[in-house]
């Protein structure tokens, strides 16, 4: 990594621009979760009652992006959401946690929405409407180029057009990409993760179900990636590079529910890799801070501070 986070000021169209305001910039998705609980799940064809329903603030940027902020980084979120109530919604969770939202562009479009059924055994289905974050181009990124390079680290994930994520990469210092949603990735934008982090699923499909972790990471690390991240729910997590793989642990907690500790895990991350750590000791924070989340129910709601991720 080039300079630390917090120095010189250099120029952009002959206006001074702070470098480093940022120690994260997200590229990614914001969507409103609709949940509601269900005895089962609905078969084709069929209506299920369920419980009343609630909204909460989600999408896997800007949980990565609140989860950042909540820890202390100073985090911009770049994406899109509709001029609609769940777009306000969005959009006020966001700054109350302090994320710089001058990115985060408004569209006539309805806002992104995942449609969560939770049955009895906490067992999800769930239905993405991805709407305004799909209208994210390669061209909304190119406009926030000076902001891209400046920041030490671009977290990514998968919930935006790929053609965005593409030229976020190829624009960032240092581009994390979570590989979520699984999806095919270009050869190029897997040359530019460093580090690429999947959990055990997702790194299955990729890998068409392969060996341990271990023998994971190393076979992950061979399709290009300069480093990888496997995380292993309570099992933590193995990070990989130069060819050496080294399993983190995470703390022993009880788990109360696990929706979004990925993403938690991924903004940590991001923000301990922008300070200057090792991928070993980023990704050893980043643990400490999947394992307080999961000890609350939902998402950013769970996500701790940093006096709390000290108490483990
Ligand atoms: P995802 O949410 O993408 O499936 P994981 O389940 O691997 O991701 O969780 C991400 C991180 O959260 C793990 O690496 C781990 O540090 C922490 N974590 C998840 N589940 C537990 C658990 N049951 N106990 C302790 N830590 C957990």
């Amino acid at each position: 990594m080039g300079r630390t986070v917090g120095q010189a000021a250099g120029e952009h169209d002959g206006r001074p621009v702070p470098l480093h305001r940022h120690d994260v910039v997200v590229v990614g998705s914001a969507n409103a979760d609709l949940v509601v609980q269900v005895g089962r799940h609905p078969a084709p064809g069929e209506t299920v009652l369920g419980s009343d329903l609630a909204v909460h603030p989600g999408g896997k940027g800007a949980n990565q992006a609140v989860a950042a902020a909540r820890l202390g980084a100073r985090v911009a979120l770049l994406g899109r959401v509709g001029t609609d109530g769940h777009g306000r919604l969005l959009r006020e969770s966001l700054r109350r946690d302090g994320v710089d939202l001058s990115h985060l562009h408004d569209t006539p479009a309805a806002s992104g929405v995942a449609m969560i059924a939770v049955g009895p055994r906490g067992d999800n289905s769930i239905i993405v409407a991805p709407g305004a974050n799909s209208l994210l181009s390669e061209d909304d990124v190119r406009g926030a180029a000076p902001l891209l390079r400046s920041a030490p680290i671009v977290s990514l994930q998968l919930e935006i057009p790929m053609p965005a994520v593409l030229a976020a990469a190829r624009l960032a210092r240092r581009a994390v990409l979570n590989l979520s949603p699984a999806t095919p990735v270009p050869d190029e934008l897997l040359a530019l993760c460093d580090p690429l982090v999947v959990n055990e699923h997702e790194a299955a499909l990729v890998l068409g179900g392969m060996g341990d972790a271990a023998q994971q990471a190393k076979a992950l690390l061979a399709l290009g990636p300069r480093s990888v991240v496997i995380t292993l729910g309570a099992d933590g997590a193995v990070t990989a590079e130069d060819g050496a793989v080294q399993p983190v642990p995470s703390p022993r907690v009880a788990p109360v529910d696990t929706t979004g500790a990925g993403d938690a895990f991924a903004g940590a991350l991001a923000w301990r890799l922008a300070r200057g750590d090792a991928l070993a000791d980023a990704a050893a924070f980043a643990a400490r801070v999947g394992a307080a989340t999961v000890r609350r129910p939902g998402a950013q709601n769970s996500y701790p501070t940093l006096a709390e991720v000290e108490t483990l």
